[in-house]
């Protein structure tokens, strides 16, 4: 805008102010502008109510701490979905699963009154045999797979699992040495085969999808996928809710935040003021203009914590800096789908895998279909789709996705008449996880790529926790904003 512009614009809001004041606040972060009613000042603004704002904003109120979330969709919860049928009222978790059994998991849930169990121990003996088998969904074909013996993948764990000390710190983020070591950014298949754990690789694929390719995927997104507590836990077992719906967390926290004011549902900051110098002084001070469904707000806060996915068009209304533009644009990612369909055709009680007989491990290619599985209402099976990696926010179009789930069902039905039944698969529900898996490229990853990234917190007023930062594990990403974000979050409130 040219300044001459910029002037008239001025005047003329300074000439609409006496008459109507508070009228127009769709141009400006100055508060004398809003109604009292309509400026909200906080110790912290919290950006995104998924699992790491949400986690946050609970631990900040526990510290004494002023907060306010804005969450742009009307509820909270993020990748933490439950569907629960119509007919049975029976809950299906089509997001997050299971947590880590781990004392900072345990005492969130206890916090929030939700019961939690040993994932797997109320499984009903009684109930009907659970079977598996692998299919390449491109041609509906059964694969033969010659599954490594459980030893055998055990013995691999165990060489990854040395692998991972030399690196003590990846457990707790992306601290990675400095130089970074080649074993780091080599992609994750030869980094397998130099270090003898091919029996492990199948077992984590399975447990980490949306990671994109996995076999050029660079060591470090895999060590950061499945690090040193998740090979733990694969002895001593994962936590999930007691009632088998895991959104409960999110009721009871949105219900405790919105009768807090701490809580701004549907609502999205379109503009913002962010600044370097002491928090408390009205210079530092981190101002955002909100749309909510009551108007817009202005936000009033010490310091700003950014949870969503940091890809440069989400963060448009954030003023970023060079650097922060520099650093967040090299930042790629992954796609990640659920759904819920009914009419597969495949038994209750029937898993299918999607794999290839001629690949490397028999991986299947992506975009594709990872797996169609059962769930506890008979009649639907839930689906899981993911694409390789790419520099696109979105890598598919949801119309491209569900039509090639569909027809990945009806190539399996067509193939194998005596298994599937001939029937036309219909979703129940869908959902979109992209952007997933928010990631570095190798050579990047060499150059420094997580220094630099980590070198934001704390810049501006603003931090930064969430799957971006941390991992898409949803226990990780709590320790980590416990463990690093929060502790210098609140120094200076
Ligand atoms: C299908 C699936 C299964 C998973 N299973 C597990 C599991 O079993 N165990 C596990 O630990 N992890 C699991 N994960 C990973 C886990 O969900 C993530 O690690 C975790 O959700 C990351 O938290 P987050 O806060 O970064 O992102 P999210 O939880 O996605 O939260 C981001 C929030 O920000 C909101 N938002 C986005 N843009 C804006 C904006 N501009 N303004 C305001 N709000 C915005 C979103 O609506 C969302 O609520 C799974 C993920 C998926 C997709």
């Amino acid at each position: 805008m040219h300044c001459c512009q910029a002037t008239i614009i001025s005047v003329f809001l300074a000439w609409l102010l006496p008459t109507s004041a508070f009228a127009d606040n769709s141009l400006t972060l100055d508060p004398t502008y809003f109604k009292p009613a309509d400026v909200i000042t906080r110790d912290v603004a919290i950006i995104g109510g998924g699992s790491s704002g949400i986690y946050s904003a609970i631990s900040l109120k526990d510290k004494g701490k002023s907060i306010i979330v804005v969450e742009k969709k009307g509820r909270i919860g993020g990748h933490t979905e439950t569907y629960i049928d119509s007919t049975t009222g029976t809950p299906i978790d089509i997001g997050v699963q299971t947590w880590q059994n781990i004392s900072l998991v345990r005492n969130y849930f206890a916090r929030l009154n939700i019961p939690v169990i040993k994932f797997g121990s109320d499984a009903d003996p009684n109930s009907p045999a659970q079977l598996s088998a692998n299919y390449d969904l491109r041609s509906g074909k059964e694969v033969n797979v010659t599954a490594p013996s459980a030893q055998q993948v055990y013995t691999a764990f165990a060489a990854y699992a040395e692998q991972l000390k030399k690196y003590p710190r990846l457990n707790d983020g992306m601290f990675l040495p400095n130089p970074v070591p080649e074993d780091l950014y080599m992609p994750f298949g030869d980094f397998v085969k130099k270090y003898k754990i091919e029996d492990a690789l199948v077992t984590m694929f399975n447990y980490n999808p949306g990671l994109g390719d996995v076999l050029t995927v660079p060591t470090v997104e895999q060590m950061r996928a499945f690090g040193q507590n998740l090979v733990e836990q694969l002895s001593t077992g994962f936590l999930t809710t007691r009632h088998h719906n895991n959104s409960e967390l999110y009721t009871n926290a949105e219900k405790e935040l919105l009768s807090s004011s701490s809580l701004l549902l549907n609502s999205e900051v379109i503009q913002a003021e962010r600044n370097d110098g002491n928090a408390k002084s009205e210079s530092g001070r981190i101002k955002l203009l909100v749309r909510t469904p009551n108007g817009t707000k202005l936000i009033r806060a010490k310091k700003l914590l950014i949870t969503i996915p940091p890809r440069l068009d989400f963060l448009a209304p954030f003023s970023l800096s060079q650097k922060e533009k520099t650093v967040f644009g090299k930042l790629i990612d992954a796609g990640y789908y659920t759904s819920i369909v009914k009419n597969t055709g495949i038994p209750d009680n029937l898993s299918i895998t999607n794999m290839l007989q001629s690949s490397p491990y028999n991986l299947p290619v992506l975009p594709g279909v990872y797996s169609i599985g059962t769930t506890q209402v008979k009649g639907l099976h839930i689906a899981f789709y993911g694409t390789p990696r790419s520099s696109k926010t979105f890598p598919l179009s949801d119309e491209d996705v569900k039509a090639d789930i569909i027809a990945s069902i009806k190539r399996l039905q067509r193939a194998n008449p005596d298994k599937f039944n001939q029937t036309e698969p219909e979703f129940v529900v869908y959902s979109s996880h992209a952007p997933f898996y928010l990631q570095a490229r190798p050579e990047d990853t060499k150059d420094g790529f997580y220094r630099e990234l980590y070198a934001l917190q704390g810049g501006r007023n603003t931090y930064w926790t969430g799957a971006g930062f941390r991992s898409q594990d949803s226990s990780n990403v709590w320790r980590f904003s416990e463990d690093v974000v929060l502790p210098e979050l609140v120094k200076g409130l």
